[in-house]
């Protein structure tokens, strides 16, 4: 049973925040970085760098109203030209890094499974082309559960895709019907028998709270059906509601929505649910079997976490392809152009399709390393970064904070405590020299 949530948290969870998958966040990337820049930033990736790919299939069947993903549907028409842009992407981005070693490749979206068994085939063999796949490469892709077919899984098996990411959300039907996708567990069932009989046993499954019409039975029932298919990882994403953002989440009625401290009860009840099944809770929002790789990173203090959420290693450099893909050099980030015929239009005229990036400097680096510290380890040493004296005015917003108890500091260690972790985003704000009132976030919880 979960207690309700202490009355003087309330104001927190209000609060908005961002998801810090970036230090800045990308919308304070600017148009300052171009393409020409992003191809001197390849150039200076050395040469022992290992890659992490990131390769972004914008097109889904149906849209989903819940979704804030950058995607469009299709019948499937555009996607053959869609491939042969991406391939010149590959090569136009290969050609300024030269030879590397992948240890990484990832595939999201949308809907990577959009792509036919020859398609995905293609774009796999023009990787293969251009670079060395590391010998233990981490090959995953994410999954739409309704679109999954015996003849792609024998694909991704053969490509040697090893980790699979379904998105479930909720398993009840109402709530499916409130959020705008339905998605019967029979067929959730039916794609993971079949990813396992190919050999594919890393699976990770999204599910979310903060859903219209979702209760806290929903919360349970829905983790009870999900674990009893054993996935190693469990991803739990709040809902967040930003119709500014996606027009399409105004078809989801904003009554039906859990308020705020609704929100957290849901979160801490789906936390404590998937402790007593066994999982480890990592960083902000993901759950893993003891013996899964997210897991032992924790123990290992080697996580970290990029636009793919949690990853149990850094690679050198991640590259993103793709319309709207983010990458992330030493010297700063880039963000492709979102709209696939400008995509298409700028990469097939042999420019990298840049719409904006910033620069790292000395100051965000360090603000970088610790607000990804706080995301992964829920605690950071100052004394590595100048100590407090070298942040006032994040200790002068911590001070609140601590007074009620969301974060302790003990000299230069600021620690977010194992029962406030829902609230580490709201933490690393203050080390955010970006946040400003101007900029919409999703709520903190
Ligand atoms: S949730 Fe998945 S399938 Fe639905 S619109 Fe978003 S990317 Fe497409």
């Amino acid at each position: 049973m979960i207690a309700g949530m202490d009355p003087h948290l309330l104001p927190y969870a209000e609060r908005q925040a961002p998801r810090y998958t970036s230090y800045p966040s990308a919308p304070h990337f600017s148009a300052d970085v171009d393409g020409a820049l992003y191809q001197s930033w390849l150039g200076a990736i050395p040469e022992n760098a290992a890659l992490s790919l990131y390769l972004h299939i914008p097109y889904c069947k149906q849209l989903c109203w819940y979704c804030g993903c950058n995607t469009y549907l299709t019948r499937g028409r555009d996607i053959p030209d869609f491939v042969t842009t991406l391939m010149t992407e590959i090569d136009l981005v290969a050609s300024a890094v030269g030879s590397h070693n992948v240890s990484e490749i990832h595939w999201g979206g949308g809907t990577p499974n959009i792509l036919s068994p020859r398609e995905f085939l293609r774009l796999q063999h023009h990787i293969a082309f251009w670079f060395d796949l590391a010998p233990a490469l981490s090959h995953s892709i994410e999954l739409d559960p309704r679109h999954v077919t015996r003849a792609l899984v024998a694909t991704y098996a053969q490509a040697g895709v090893n980790r699979a990411s379904l998105g479930l959300q909720d398993l009840n039907p109402h709530v499916q019907m409130a959020m705008g996708r339905v998605q019967p567990y029979a067929q959730v069932v039916e794609a993971v028998a079949m990813l396992r009989e190919a050999g594919m046993h890393d699976l990770s499954f999204d599910l979310m709270y903060g859903l219209p019409q979702q209760t806290d039975h929903d919360i349970a029932s829905t983790i009870r059906l999900a674990t009893d298919l054993a996935p190693n990882r469990i991803a739990l994403f709040g809902y967040a509601h930003a119709p500014w953002l996606k027009r399409r989440q105004r078809m989801i009625d904003t009554d039906a929505l859990p308020n705020a401290a609704a929100r957290f009860e849901q979160a801490e009840l789906a936390r404590a649910i998937l402790r007593d099944l066994g999982y480890e809770s990592i960083g902000l929002d993901h759950f893993a079997k003891p013996d899964d790789a997210l897991a032992k990173a924790v123990r290992a203090r080697t996580l970290h976490r990029n636009f793919q959420g949690y990853v149990p290693s850094n690679a050198g450099a991640l590259i993103g392809f793709g319309p709207s893909a983010i990458s992330r050099l030493t010297a700063g980030y880039t963000q492709n152009i979102p709209a696939v015929r400008t995509w298409q239009r700028i990469v097939e005229s042999g420019r990298l399709p840049i719409m904006r990036g910033h620069t790292q400097s000395a100051d965000d680096t360090r603000r970088e390393a610790i607000i990804e510290a706080l995301m992964c380890d829920l605690a950071v040493d100052l004394a590595s970064f100048g100590g407090q004296a070298a942040f006032p005015e994040a200790m002068k917003a911590l001070a609140p904070l601590a007074q009620d108890g969301l974060v302790e500091i003990n000299g230069d260690v600021v620690r977010v405590p194992p029962n406030m972790r829902p609230f580490c985003r709201l933490v690393a704000s203050a080390f955010d020299a970006y946040a400003n009132s101007e900029t919409q976030h999703s709520e903190a919880i």
